[in-house]
């Protein structure tokens, strides 16, 4: 058997003691003789292994009491619609920070519900920098301020979490969460699809403050109610019950490395290897300014990009897969999420050395 280093944005690496554990546990969970994809989901079994996920993220994420977790589906782009229909209120507007791809997709969506006020863009340097404090023009009435603390397709990350006044702050964790430790405190609600840096994909986690649940619009559907999750412990219908469990497995997979202190660490040293290793040669560059760069999706440009393929071929040779930047942007991206180790990181600077040397 021989594993690559998956530098893919999502669906991405897991880690692979996970994956052992899931393959030693396949047939026969814990005694039980089946599988956990074979349970019921209202069985003890199953509800032990969902309690301690749940537990398990609380606990990493220090999430106050005051606050559900839910265990959902339908990807962070079920949110984008699902956001609006439940945290609108009597407000007839919501503010939406414009940061790149995927916060356009949240504000298209939103303007289906609401009149969208854009507190601030970056379109303007092709999203290469975040707006700071200042530059954000909240108004005075919205129901919700969204934004996408880490913009997985640009490479770019907010380097604060913005103030907003008595409006709850949203965010679309879906590339950053569990990437380091976060005042979950500063947020009405927090969400992420889970194939990035949670666990398959699936299943979408959403954190979302007591306050804000049980005001849906009159049509919103049972499904896409906050209240009818948190009402039924996310299983109203059946969860996706395997992506519950192997979440819970990365959950403690963290937990043994030393939690979001420690990834903090070990994911900032990581992304200085690779920034520094496209910074210090006129052979790569990155546009993103440098204090908004992102420290889960790196992506860099070859100065000839006629090498493009070149590279990337090589780089499969070699076990670096999917390194090949979004089709929206070109050039490369490498996706170094929390399974992706240090050694991948090395591995593929030495291979970019090696290939400038060849051929800059
Ligand atoms: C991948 C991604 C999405 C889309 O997630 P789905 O689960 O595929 O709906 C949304 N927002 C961000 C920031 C992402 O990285």
């Amino acid at each position: 058997m021989s594993r690559v280093f998956n530098f893919s944005a999502g669906p991405a690496a897991l880690p692979q003691a996970v994956l052992e554990q899931a393959q030693a546990e396949m047939l026969d969970w814990n005694g039980s003789g089946m599988s956990v994809m074979e349970m019921s989901h209202r069985g003890k079994e199953f509800m032990s292994i969902a309690a301690e996920a749940e537990a398990d993220l609380r606990e990493l994420m220090a999430i106050p009491d005051n606050y559900k977790v839910l265990f959902l589906q339908g990807g962070a782009s079920s949110q984008f619609a699902m956001i609006p229909m439940n945290l609108l209120g009597e407000k007839k507007g919501a503010d939406y920070i414009n940061t790149g791809a995927w916060s356009k997709k949240a504000i298209a969506e939103a303007k289906r519900y609401c009149d969208v006020n854009i507190a601030a863009t970056t379109e303007g340097t092709s999203f290469s920098s975040t707006p700071t404090q200042a530059e954000l023009n909240l108004s005075a009435d919205a129901a919700y301020v969204h934004y996408t603390p880490n913009e997985t397709i640009g490479g770019v990350e907010f380097p604060y979490i913005p103030e907003t006044g008595d409006a709850p702050l949203i965010a679309d964790m879906s590339s950053t969460i569990l990437s380091r430790p976060i005042d979950v405190s500063r947020y009405g609600m927090i969400y992420a699809g889970a194939q990035k840096n949670i666990g398959p994909a699936g299943l979408t986690i959403a954190i979302i403050r007591d306050d804000l649940i049980g005001d849906a619009l009159e049509s919103t559907p049972s499904m896409f109610r906050y209240a009818t999750h948190v009402d039924n412990d996310s299983m109203y219908n059946t969860p996706p019950t395997y992506g519950w469990y192997l979440a819970g497995l990365v959950f403690k997979w963290l937990k043994g490395l030393g939690g979001l202190e420690a990834m903090a660490g070990i994911n900032q040293a990581k992304a200085q290897l690779l920034y520094d290793a496209v910074d210090g040669s006129d052979f790569y560059a990155n546009p993103v300014e440098k204090e908004s760069r992102s420290w889960m999706n790196v992506p860099f440009t070859l100065a000839n990009p006629d090498l493009d393929a070149e590279f990337l071929k090589g780089a499969q040779e070699v076990g670096l897969m999917t390194l090949k930047g979004h089709r929206s942007v070109g050039g490369m991206r490498a996706s170094i999420y929390n399974a992706m180790p240090r050694e991948g990181v090395e591995r593929l600077v030495e291979y970019m050395q090696e290939f400038e040397s060849k051929n800059g």
